[in-house]
């Protein structure tokens, strides 16, 4: 039987971190759409760099597709996707309207480029989790690993993040993805973790099929070793490869896969 066509939602997908996740993908643009080009992005080289916030889907659209999948126990409805979910100036909007009519919390997975301006932030306070990136320590990591739009600066991401961690109300997470060439940014990037002070670290690798290797299971865990070490008790650090993964079958696979990638094997 031929799958039903979404266009801003996909999954369910199984995350290590989230749970059984609903996406929404608040950019779904036919071109992948984000501030940063990560050398690891599973969904392929940015092909639109913006340099402001845009309307690209509107709310009533995004609420009549949420209106018609059918029905699903999910943990959590998280916005992401295809490019960096934050540049769609309705987020905010989309927020409100989709916590009015479901009771599940809902999470927002950003790369934190636009994390310093006041109108992210106060869509972002409206999220019940935020996951911001953080895969550098120095201006030159962040070229090398995240590979920016020239506007965006690692001291402006680490300052908002920053400001925002004091404001927020929710559930922070810091996310760092590992590949080799950041990998000696370890020690560095968690004394700045620690400084802003997340609910939790997430240390990754890429699991999916993308331009770099991931770091062996022996690596992340000297990652992770010096994390907990620099940490403590005072933040709770996790690895993918210490995580469950399982496994939760899509509505519409091929939105899935455009916003997700490839699993490795
Ligand atoms: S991994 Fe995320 S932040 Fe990096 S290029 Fe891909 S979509 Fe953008």
């Amino acid at each position: 039987m031929e799958q039903p066509k979404y266009h801003y939602i996909y999954g369910p997908v199984s995350s290590w971190r989230l749970g059984k996740s609903l996406g929404i993908d608040p950019v779904s643009s036919a071109q992948k759409t984000c501030t940063f080009d990560c050398v690891y992005c599973q969904v392929g080289p940015t092909e639109f760099f913006p340099s402001e916030r845009e309307l690209f889907v509107s709310t009533e659209d995004l609420v009549d597709e949420l209106r018609s999948l059918p029905e699903v126990e999910v943990d959590c409805i998280t916005f992401a996707g295809n490019g960096e979910p934050t540049l769609a100036k309705n987020l905010g909007e989309m927020i409100r309207a989709v916590k009015i009519f479901r009771k599940e919390k809902v999470a927002v997975i950003t790369n934190a480029s636009l994390i310093e301006r006041a109108d992210v932030q106060e869509d972002l306070l409206l999220a019940d989790l935020v996951e911001v990136k953080l895969d550098a320590s120095s201006s030159e990591s962040l070229r090398h690993v995240n590979r920016p739009t020239p506007e965006v600066q690692l001291e402006g991401i680490v300052n908002g993040i920053a400001a925002f961690r004091k404001i927020y109300k929710g559930y922070l997470t810091l996310q760092v993805m590992f590949v080799a060439s950041n990998k000696a940014c370890a020690e560095a990037i968690a004394k700045i973790a620690l400084q802003i002070g997340p609910d939790e670290i997430e240390l990754n690798t890429p699991l999916r099929a993308c331009a770099v290797r991931p770091l062996s299971p022996e690596e992340l865990a000297g990652v992770t070793e010096i994390f907990r070490k620099i940490c403590g008790d005072k933040i709770k650090v996790r690895s993918v490869y210490e995580a469950k993964r399982e496994k939760s079958r899509p509505f519409c696979q091929e939105s899935t896969d455009r916003r997700r990638g490839k699993e490795i094997g």
